[in-house]
């Protein structure tokens, strides 16, 4: 058999990223929308804050006034609009969030002030004017949210503060998980010997949830190459883009990359300068595409945290790009051979990156404790403590 050819991660990413998407979109109720990526931008229909509002509880009058005690002409509360104008000498009752009284520049909050028999003295400074001025925060017609954008709780508030109950989303697509692998069982059910319990098609619904598609497991195939061709053709009709799990390697039982083929899918690349991943295939057809992982669950999970996150963000129009930050590096790193771009889970907090025991890319529990990748560039060995590294956040 020909060698694949190698690609390194930055072609192969390239290739993923030049892969035409198209991006549709669907209204949906505002907490439907919730995680989704707005597809529109979105202009402000209202002033923020509406009208010039108290910003405490207290007393509205007029700064210039020189009075030292002001007459009470009627209270305002939150929600219903003054009756009367302030003058020289008097002022109104206020509650915060209600509407300024005409001829009132200022409010003293209530802390300040004594009140008797309907007059009010102010017997404390307060600094502060305490009005929310109509439009500060936001004017009419200015942009405040751009299409891409997630809808995360803030988002959501704040499109429900300008009087939106729906929102212009992205449509997630369909991501299908196919696990290959005759050792598999599922979470819940007995082991026998051999056997192991298929983890990947959990985090990959997980990541996949995560990134806000929709993920659809779609079952497990057995190592055998006509049914792998047959639940890939089944699959494809199922999603726009499907992941397979397992079966890329060179052993006996590896039937995926062929299979693929069979099921007329075109192969863009099969082998990636990666550690974790190597044998990572990327391929489509008629627009729908595909991954193959390896199998093994560090694997999965970096290739799809690598090259298919950045591909399903597009995907709902959103331009991902990574949280990446320098920090120090606690100990020595070093690495057997250093042909191969690789991610290797760390801890970082504070600007401080600590190296987890990691025995490879089968080590799910070195995984579980990291909150980020260091990346280690391709042709490096090692890294010393004390030096300053790029750690990719997860
Ligand atoms: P493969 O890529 O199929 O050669 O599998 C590589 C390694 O990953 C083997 O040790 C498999 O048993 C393991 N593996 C494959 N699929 C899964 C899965 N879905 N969950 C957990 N481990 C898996
Ligand atoms: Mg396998």
């Amino acid at each position: 058999m020909p060698e694949k050819p190698l690609i390194s991660v930055e072609e192969a990413a390239r290739i993923i990223a030049a892969f035409p998407v198209e991006a549709s979109d669907e209204t949906v109720p505002l907490l439907a929308a919730r995680n989704r990526y707005l597809a529109r931008d979105i202009v402000s229909p209202l002033a923020m804050p509406e009208f010039d509002k108290s910003a405490m509880d207290g007393y509205a009058f007029i700064s210039q006034d020189p009075s030292s005690s002001f007459k009470i002409i009627e209270t305002i509360a939150a929600g219903t609009p003054p009756r009367l104008a302030v003058t020289p000498g008097s002022c109104a009752r206020i509650m915060t969030g209600a509407m300024l009284p005409a001829g009132a520049d200022r409010v003293v909050k209530r802390e300040c002030t004594r009140e008797e028999n309907g007059i009010m003295t102010i017997c404390a400074e307060d600094r502060n004017r305490n009005i929310r001025k109509k439009g500060e925060d936001l004017q009419a017609g200015q942009l405040v949210l751009a299409a891409g954008e997630r809808l995360r709780p803030a988002q959501i508030a704040l499109l429900a503060s300008l009087g939106m109950a729906e929102a212009p989303t992205a449509i997630p697509p369909r991501v299908g998980i196919l696990t290959t692998g005759s050792e598999l069982v599922e979470p819940g059910q007995p082991l026998a010997p051999g056997q192991i319990y298929n983890s990947n098609s959990y985090s990959l619904a997980a990541q996949i949830r995560e990134s806000g598609a929709r993920g659809l497991v779609l079952g497990r195939v057995r190592d055998h190459a006509a049914a792998t061709v047959e639940a890939i053709t089944a699959s494809l009709e199922k999603c726009e883009v499907l992941i397979l799990s397992g079966g890329v390697s060179a052993g006996d039982f590896d039937f995926v990359p062929a299979a693929m083929k069979e099921a007329g899918l075109n192969l863009h690349f099969e082998k990636v300068s990666v550690q974790p991943g190597m044998p990572t295939v990327f391929a489509s057809r008629e627009g729908k595409v595909a991954f193959g992982l390896p199998g093994n669950p560090v694997s999965t999970f970096v290739i799809f945290e690598v090259f298919i996150k950045p591909l399903l963000l597009r995907m709902m129009g959103h331009a991902y790009l990574p949280l990446i930050q320098p920090a120090v590096l606690s100990s020595d790193f070093s690495r057997g051979h250093g042909g191969r771009t690789a991610f290797v889970p760390v801890a970082c907090r504070q600007g401080r990156a600590d190296l987890l025991a990691y025995h490879g890319s089968a080590h799910l529990h070195s995984l579980s404790r990291a909150n980020a990748l260091l990346r280690v560039a391709a042709g490096l060995k090692t890294i010393a403590a004390g030096s300053t590294v790029d750690v990719r956040f997860l």
